[in-house]
């Protein structure tokens, strides 16, 4: 039997191993090289922690505040497009405290389900992606940031985490050899973090070895329907007869649901990050400047990446490279020793999550296409996610039980 996976990003990769794993034949089609998506310059975080979606009252209140200002860090950019109107309506109902507390369930759950995953992953030999089980912490410097961390790390608890809240001198004793600027900080001790280029690049390797197809510079343009089912994907060059079909399409998930009458509200919510390959700056752990809207992570022994800023926007309007400036202030007020001039254009890299309206990924089967699942819309969270969602993949496809409920993620949900 013939599988075959639109999008060659983490969450395409990762259903192509489990699919592999249980016997289907697969292609991955993706419409550049494999070399670069939103998979690659993330930060890198495999992070159960992360059981509060993007769409929440804050963040609605605080992005009226910030939507002027282009070095802010959630900007949306101002456009008429009726998929951005109809997205941004959807992602303001769904940010309210109901919804929020209703989706610490489903991703927490998934959350565990991928690090189980991951971890699993680390023993398969050759397969290496500096995978650190070390915890993740978020700093905070005023009051209004305790009060948040107060409340998560209560919430964490509630949910069976384990996380701390540290105190300014206990943040210290965990990183004495840097000046941190921050009133505490949340240990998440739940947290992993691992280098995503070289997971992409080894996960790339070792779907080759599994005889996984990868077909570089094949854009999907349609499908040839049958019955209620696709019979052939349509790309720019040829047509691909298949048995199954997956869409992991990342931020073009919406356009290429379209082309099979689903509609999946999508937009691209663009980061960037700039990454020193041998750094002179330290820190022990990955950390998120909870103010500063910035993760920091060390990774990959010398390694060190800042990332951050959710700019909704096209992914054809040319990147702003002044919001890596936002970034550099935001890690220079936390972390004043770390030095870092504006890296010239080429060394900033730039990605696109793909963010669903409410923040919860769509992962299942259309209602039209009884061969097609959906994996996508994993926003801030679709590398942590992955190896869940390809294992939720693989199951769908087989008809096997699942491992979670997986209700919360239905694809037509917003229909
Ligand atoms: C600055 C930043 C930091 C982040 N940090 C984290 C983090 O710490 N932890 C975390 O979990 N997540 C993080 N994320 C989010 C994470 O990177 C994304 O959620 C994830 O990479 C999305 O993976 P994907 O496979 O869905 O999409 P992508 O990686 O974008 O892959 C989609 C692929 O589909 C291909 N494609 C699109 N259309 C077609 C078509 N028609 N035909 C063929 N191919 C097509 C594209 O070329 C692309 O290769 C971060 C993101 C950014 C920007």
């Amino acid at each position: 039997m013939k599988a075959t996976i639109i999008g060659g990003g983490i969450i395409g990769l990762s259903s192509a191993y489990y699919l592999s794993e249980s016997g289907w034949e697969v292609t991955v089609l993706d419409k550049d090289d494999f070399q670069n998506n939103c998979s690659y310059g993330n930060a890198g975080y495999v992070c159960p922690s992360h059981f509060i979606p993007l769409a929440t009252p804050g963040i609605v209140k605080q992005g009226l505040k910030w939507m002027l200002d282009a070095t802010s860090p959630f900007y949306v950019q101002p456009r008429l497009d009726r998929a951005l109107f109809d997205w941004g309506w959807k992602f303001f109902r769904s940010a309210t405290p109901q919804k929020v507390e209703a989706a610490a369930i489903p991703l927490r759950d998934i959350a565990i389900i991928s690090q189980k995953e991951y971890e699993k992953w680390t023993t398969i030999p050759g397969f290496d992606f500096s995978y650190e089980h070390k915890g993740l912490l978020e700093i905070f410097q005023t009051s209004a940031g305790r009060e948040h961390a107060i409340h998560t790390v209560e919430k964490g608890k509630q949910l069976g985490l384990d996380v701390d809240l540290l105190d300014e001198n206990q943040l210290r004793q965990l990183e004495p050899q840097t000046t941190i600027n921050g009133q505490g900080a949340i240990l998440f001790r739940c947290d992993a973090h691992l280098y995503p280029n070289k997971l992409m690049a080894g996960l790339l390797a070792l779907l080759k070895d599994k005889g996984v197809q990868l077909l570089s510079n094949q854009k999907v343009t349609g499908f040839e329907k049958s019955a209620g089912k696709i019979a052939k994907v349509v790309t720019e060059k040829t047509a691909i007869p298949t048995d199954a079909v997956i869409i992991a399409t990342g931020s073009w998930s919406r356009e290429t649901a379209a082309l099979l009458d689903t509609k999946i509200p999508l937009v691209a919510g663009r980061g960037y990050s700039i990454t020193l390959e041998n750094s002179p700056y330290k820190l022990n752990h990955p950390a998120i400047l909870l103010e500063g809207r910035t993760a920091v992570t060390p990774m990959d022994g010398n390694k060190i990446r800042f990332g951050g800023t959710m700019e909704i926007t096209s992914t054809n309007t040319p990147p702003r490279m002044n919001r890596v400036e936002g970034i550099l202030r935001a890690v220079k007020r936390f972390l004043p020793d770390f030095d870092i001039p504006m890296p010239e254009a080429s060394a900033i890299w730039w990605g696109y999550r793909p963010c669903s309206a409410d923040g919860l990924p769509y992962i299942g089967r259309t209602n039209r296409f009884k061969n097609v699942v959906i994996a996508s819309g994993h926003s801030m969270l679709g590398l942590s996610l992955s190896a869940g969602t390809g294992k939720l993949v693989g199951e769908i496809v087989n008809e096997k039980p699942l491992s979670m409920d997986i209700s919360p993620f239905s694809v037509e949900r917003f229909n």
